[in-house]
């Protein structure tokens, strides 16, 4: 028997054990309030026959809600029968952020997503950060953490993984080539040392972020293009039966540049997310309350890439993130 095979139907994530052919439910434990834990609901999707672990998670944003609907459908429409392998959805890994729609972790102001591998002793974040990196690192075979551009931002639908070398690298690459765009961060950025991928695939676990829309809002389309990069994941993994989605050419960007405003206003943007600009091409004005231009924001590098910009007339204050500008290695 191999190791998959012996493995096939017994991990368990918190209280969600998997059984072969059936969908099960439970909860992850990240933290504790004063009078209750603090939980992420858990799906496991236990295909009939043994296979890899692929690990998927929505919320680690808490306005992200694209992931956990995207989970959701994907879970209750799949068919077990022919399935190989384990799909973990945890829905909300960052339970307060949701519950607050923010961002950040309410009850520290923390970014979850730059902490990892966190702290078992460490402030309230680090610990969240800590039961669900090692939740995950004990069960994956692949990870997925599913972002958007939040209430504040829009992003094109892309795939990111880091590139650090390693073989882990190599698979997240041919991972983010089955997510069904043809656009890829292939990330090398040292601000991203902190985030779960980051951590997963320095832990040799192939680990993908995929980035679709925002601004506040998700139209079906964006809903659609999740559930593609999950299952065209899980297929390329093999836990799906059929051929993963290959786009004719690929799109490799790395080193983004975070763009930020000099003064405050409503932000008017004059690029859309996904477009490639020049260098000093406007990304946008802003507008002072009596609707004068007060400040052009422009690109810093030339065949950057767009890779999320503030949504439009959203007020922003002095040195707001207006944009990320990622530059183009080939296309
Ligand atoms: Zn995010």
């Amino acid at each position: 028997m191999t190791i998959m095979e012996q493995r096939h139907g017994t991990i368990a994530v918190g209280t969600a054990k998997a059984e072969p052919g059936k969908i099960t439910r439970g909860e992850l434990l990240l933290g504790h309030f004063p009078d209750s834990p603090i939980t992420s609901p858990v799906m496991i999707a236990c295909g009939a026959k043994p296979g890899p672990v692929l690990w998927a998670q929505g919320c680690i944003h808490g306005p992200e809600i694209g992931g956990p609907v995207a989970l959701q459908r994907v879970l209750n429409g799949i068919d077990l029968t022919t399935m190989s392998g384990t799909i973990v959805a945890v829905m909300l890994a960052n339970p307060n952020g949701f519950r607050e729609y923010s961002r950040n972790t309410p009850l520290d102001g923390e970014n979850l997503n730059r902490i990892f591998p966190g702290a078992p002793a460490g402030p309230h974040s680090q610990q969240t950060a800590h039961y669900l990196f090692e939740a995950a690192s004990a069960v994956a075979d692949a990870m997925l953490d599913l972002h958007s551009g939040g209430d504040r931002s829009l992003v094109p639908f892309y795939a990111l993984y880091r590139n650090d070398g390693s073989a882990a690298a190599r698979k997240s690459h041919e991972l983010a080539e089955a997510a069904g765009t043809p656009d890829i961060w292939a990330s090398t950025d040292g601000w991203l040392k902190g985030a779960m991928f980051t951590n997963m695939t320095a832990r040799g676990i192939p680990s993908l972020i995929i980035e679709c829309g925002g601004g506040g809002g998700l139209p079906e389309a964006h809903v659609k293009s999740f559930e593609t990069a999950i299952t065209g994941i899980a297929t390329a993994l093999g836990i799906l039966p059929g051929k993963a989605p290959r786009q004719g050419s690929y799109r490799v960007m790395d080193n983004a540049l975070l763009v930020y405003s000099k003064l405050g206003g409503f932000f008017e943007p004059a690029v859309e997310a996904g477009e490639v600009v020049d260098e000093g091409q406007a990304l946008g004005r802003l507008l002072n309350p009596y609707g004068d231009v007060i400040e052009t924001v422009t690109s810093p590098i030339g065949r950057g890439w767009i890779g999320s910009i503030r949504k439009r007339y959203m007020p922003v204050y002095s040195g707001d993130q207006i944009a990320e500008v990622i530059a183009v290695l080939e296309d």
